[in-house]
């Protein structure tokens, strides 16, 4: 019964998943706590549901890119600290600080306009500094350290911000022996210790994501900040698991079931010509909803208690499944699995990220357009 009004394209989300994960995390994260990484929409797993499964399970705190991001948490209610981190130095941080987004700091463009936006509401904005370590993106940069701290200090004694935290983000966490990795904790530890001198005593410093949170225990600071692996995605897929549980299953159902002859060519440019007479499935989603027409003829799908291969291209809404001469019994309005948890030959979003030469963040990611999310 509950196929009957299953939406075409369909992103299960378990959030008993995302509690189990969260429990994972903080077994790893030891005294640290748990900054719950929501960004892009919780990595298209729904921002506002995670979240609040993510705090209810035992994450202290949510981190975000955009202020965008960390304003829709805001506005559904969440009291929790959330960060946001990625912002141009133009940007108003009026709304943000009102609403009581913490702010991470990119450079002393991004001080000066967070204490301009500070005084002109009269509040005091809560920022935590993001250290250029090595990754060399965002981030305070070594030049710039001195001239920054001073400034920052300065804006704290008037008090127009509050330094909570200083983070920085690892350029090669997924190989946990690497060298960059201490030379990024390094930068960071001499960064941390320059603010001391500064008088600055931020309450948290933070560097571990999800890679690192689960292999270096020696970065745990005061927090970790993972986002993958609350998404039950193993950070470094050849170590294994790590116990996680995927969240996402991206499923559709079978619109409709033919004969297809020997010799017949199935969807766009032919590319598969059944080689005998067989029986076929639509599936009514396609890279419109995030399966990516790199895929085409590259995937399998679990349907029929079996798997079946993806045949042809893979169209803007549809993809075809060859069901075999006998049709295993697949019926019109079936439920199909795209990707799930991986059990029992199941697909996983790890298979389509290994055939794209992708990572599976990426796949999970682009789940989108008509896909309509269901919470479990
Ligand atoms: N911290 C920052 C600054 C990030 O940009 C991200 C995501 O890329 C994370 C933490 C979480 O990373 P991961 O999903 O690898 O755990």
């Amino acid at each position: 019964p509950s196929s009957a009004v299953a939406p075409q394209a369909e992103a299960v989300i378990d959030l008993d998943a995302v509690a189990h994960n969260i429990r994972i995390l903080n077994e790893h994260a030891g005294d640290a706590s748990v900054m719950a990484v929501v960004k892009a929409d919780a990595y298209s797993h729904g921002a506002v549901p995670v979240a609040r499964a993510a705090l209810a399970a035992g994450a202290r705190e949510l981190g975000v890119a955009t202020l965008e991001e960390g304003l829709e948490l805001k506005h559904a209610g969440i009291t929790a600290p959330v960060l946001s981190w990625l912002h141009t130095s133009d940007a108003d941080y009026a709304p943000a600080i009102t609403a009581g987004v913490e702010l991470g700091l990119s450079s002393p463009r991004h001080l000066a306009a967070v204490v301009d936006a500070a005084r002109r509401v009269g509040e005091t904005a809560t920022v935590s500094v993001k250290i250029e370590t090595g990754l060399n993106r965002n981030g305070v940069s070594h030049e710039e350290w001195d001239d920054f701290l001073v400034d920052l200090a300065r804006a704290e004694a008037e008090r127009a911000i509050r330094v909570k935290g200083m983070f920085s983000h690892l350029a090669h966490a997924d190989e946990p022996h690497h060298p960059v990795i201490d030379d990024q904790c390094e930068r960071f530890t001499r960064a941390l210790d320059d603010a001391k001198h500064a008088g600055l005593v931020p309450e948290a410093a933070h560097m571990a994501n999800s890679a690192a949170t689960l292999t270096r225990t020696d970065l745990r600071f005061e927090m970790v900040r993972p986002g993958i692996a609350i998404y039950g995605l193993s950070p470094v897929p050849r170590m294994g698991t790590f116990d996680l549980r995927p969240v996402m299953t991206f499923r559709s159902r079978v619109a409709l079931v033919k004969k297809v002859a020997a010799g017949e060519g199935v969807s766009y440019g032919h590319t598969w010509i059944a080689p005998h007479d067989t029986i076929v499935a639509l599936l009514p989603v396609g890279y419109a909803d995030g399966i990516p027409r790199a895929l085409s003829g590259r995937f399998d799908v679990w349907l029929g208690d079996d798997r079946r291969p993806g045949i042809g291209r893979v169209s803007m809404d549809q993809v075809v499944v060859d069901l075999g001469p006998d049709g295993a019994g697949v019926r019109e309005g079936d439920i199909a699995v795209f990707f799930g948890n991986g059990e029992r030959g199941v697909p996983h979003a790890q298979e389509w990220a290994e055939a794209l030469d992708t990572i599976h963040y990426e796949v999970v990611t682009s789940v989108r357009g008509r896909t309509v999310r269901t919470f479990v």
